[in-house]
């Protein structure tokens, strides 16, 4: 019995040193890559500054440029993605970080003719969630931004908080296109995206991430009147 314990143990022990590894030629990886993008980008956008006549060449170093720059939004997911569950975590004031992000993304959003609106109807002095502060941070803007992105003309996003059991729940809703079934089912999954600009990874971090701090990412849609996105984080007293 001790023995089959113990193989079990250096197993696990095994299966962490090759993930801190993955980890580590990850980043590695992520940094040599970003070098030659940055070159391909800036050589790019100084051929177009230098003045290009040519209508279709021009196209073609603004596609060159674009798609550097997803090439590094993937990159930086795949990161943050990599980092999961390796970050330290502690008591977040879930209250600030809230009023922080959409007092942050509230000034972002006017500018898209969208409306964000706090209907923060909890009281949540006192109370934190167990966690990693910038990864939270992170969970909340993917969120909100997939809402913004779904209204290109404008709308309206709310955001409310309520509670569920032990948990806080965080409402995000949005006036947009929303998504039928088919998209729904799938919105999860890395590399799945909708936009021609979309790196498809941001709700796949989101929803390790709040599975890593023991909650839950709920989905609600329906297509031409919106969609509400729920996070559930486990909440406790100070
Ligand atoms: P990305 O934003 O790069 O496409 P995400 O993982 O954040 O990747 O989202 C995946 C897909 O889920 C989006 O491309 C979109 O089709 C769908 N989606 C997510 N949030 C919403 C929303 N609020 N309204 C409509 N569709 C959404
Ligand atoms: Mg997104």
């Amino acid at each position: 019995m001790r023995q089959v314990q113990d193989i079990t143990e250096s197993k696990k022990i095994a299966e962490a040193q090759r993930l801190a590894q993955l980890g580590r030629l990850l980043a590695d990886m992520a940094h040599e890559v970003n070098n030659p993008l940055m070159i391909i980008s800036g050589r790019s956008e100084l051929t177009l500054l230098e003045g290009v006549k040519d209508g279709k060449i021009k196209d073609t170093l603004k596609i060159i440029m674009d798609q550097c720059f997803l090439a590094k939004d993937i990159i930086q997911s795949l990161l943050k993605y990599s980092r999961i569950g390796k970050i330290e975590k502690g008591d977040v004031d879930i209250e600030k970080t809230l009023e922080l992000i959409t007092d942050i993304l509230q000034h972002h959003l006017q500018l898209s003719n969208i409306v964000l609106e706090k209907d923060f109807k909890l009281d949540l002095s006192g109370m934190v969630v167990v966690g990693n502060e910038k990864q939270l941070q992170e969970i909340f803007m993917n969120v909100v931004r997939n809402a913004a992105d779904a209204m290109p003309s404008g709308g309206k996003i709310t955001v409310s908080t309520s509670k569920e059991k032990k948990f806080l729940k965080i409402d995000v809703i949005d006036t947009g296109e929303g998504m039928p079934k088919e998209v729904m089912d799938r919105i999860l999954e890395p590399f799945f995206t909708t936009k021609p600009k979309g790196t498809g990874l941001g709700l796949a971090v989101c929803h390790t991430i709040v599975q890593e701090h023991g909650g839950q990412l709920r989905y609600a849609s329906e297509p031409g009147k919106g969609t509400t996105a729920s996070i559930l984080l486990p909440i406790e007293e100070k």
